[in-house]
């Protein structure tokens, strides 16, 4: 099995932060690197932040607070996280953003570095077929958000060697968490069954059966959810949701998995959710107010 102790996070959104959170805590040196400098500040401050929520809480310490800050570097350079021992790409969910990564990053990679993309949807098989190691490549899925979240799903490709796989499974034990395999066809375990869901919330939206406020709280009340599907929706952003589903349609070419017009219009709008203040709900007052 290859020892990890460094890691390369691309990407410092929601999930890049948190899976740079969940690294530090775990004891591995972390550099982050985005195309924006202000997600990367961003990143820092959202860690700082639930880093502090966790000690006030009594779950972390003050002092492995402190230590894991200081694990965490960021650059702009994306060929500065070449020689790291595991790369996650955790960049927008669009497969050209993707691959044009794996590919700007090859020339800086270590022979041994373990290539990995935290895609909900995309597939394996196929981002690794385009890097020079598909048997070092696998998908790495962490749920949002991940310093709360247990379970990491563990994708093999066509060509994932057995190392890796082992590799991998020992970094999720060392981190914590519960790995689940799945086997890489479009959007995996968890998504293939959430997302066609929140779609099917959003079409009972589009066709009046019910208004956000009605059917958000009918899943929590009357199926226990622990949130409502449209509010599942905006925290892990309509852009990440109607990508998906664009995948599951493409991949298993079933209209089954037709993406609802009224995700797509809220996209076209830029009303992505949390991250842009606005999406089923606006995010902009003291509590959060339906937009329908
Ligand atoms: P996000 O929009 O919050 O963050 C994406 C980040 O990628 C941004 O900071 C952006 O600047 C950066 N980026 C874009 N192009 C880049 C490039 N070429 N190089 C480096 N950085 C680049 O998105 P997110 O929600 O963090 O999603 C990231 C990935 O994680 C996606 O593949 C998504 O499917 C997956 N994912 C998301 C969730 C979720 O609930 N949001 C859950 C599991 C997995």
């Amino acid at each position: 099995m290859a020892e990890i102790k460094t890691v390369g996070i691309v990407g410092a959104g929601q999930m890049g932060n948190g899976i740079a959170h969940v690294f530090a805590l775990a004891g591995y040196d972390v550099l982050l690197t985005d195309i924006s400098q202000t997600s990367l500040d961003k990143a820092i401050a959202t860690i700082d932040k639930n880093l502090d929520r966790q000690v006030t809480r009594g779950k972390v310490s003050a002092e492995d607070k402190a230590a894991a800050m200081a694990r965490i570097r960021t650059t702009l350079k994306l060929a500065d996280v070449g020689p790291t021992d595991l790369i996650i790409e955790a960049a927008t969910e669009r497969e050209t953003v993707k691959q044009a990564i794996f590919e700007d990053l090859l020339p800086h990679l270590k022979p041994s570095t373990i290539l990995t993309s935290n895609t909900s949807s995309i597939s394996i098989t196929r981002l690794a077929s385009r890097t020079d190691r598909p048997e070092k490549f696998m998908g790495f899925h962490f749920m949002n958000p991940v310093p709360v979240m247990q379970l990491v799903e563990l994708i093999r490709g066509i060509a994932t060697d057995a190392e890796t796989w082992d590799t991998l499974h020992e970094v999720v034990r060392k981190l914590g968490k519960t790995a689940a395999s799945a086997e890489d066809f479009p959007a995996f375990i968890v998504n293939r069954i959430l997302m066609p869901m929140i779609n099917e919330a959003v079409y009972t939206l589009y066709e009046g059966v019910g208004n956000v406020k009605s059917i958000d709280e009918s899943l929590k009340l009357g199926a226990n959810h622990p949130m409502g599907p449209l509010e599942l929706a905006d925290f892990i952003g309509l852009d990440t949701c109607l990508a998906i589903m664009n995948v599951l349609h493409d991949g298993l070419a079933d209209t089954k998995y037709r993406p609802c017009p009224l995700l797509t219009k809220y996209v076209e709008a830029g009303w992505l959710g949390r991250k842009t203040q606005r999406g089923f709900y606006d995010y902009r007052g003291e509590v959060p107010v339906p937009t329908r």
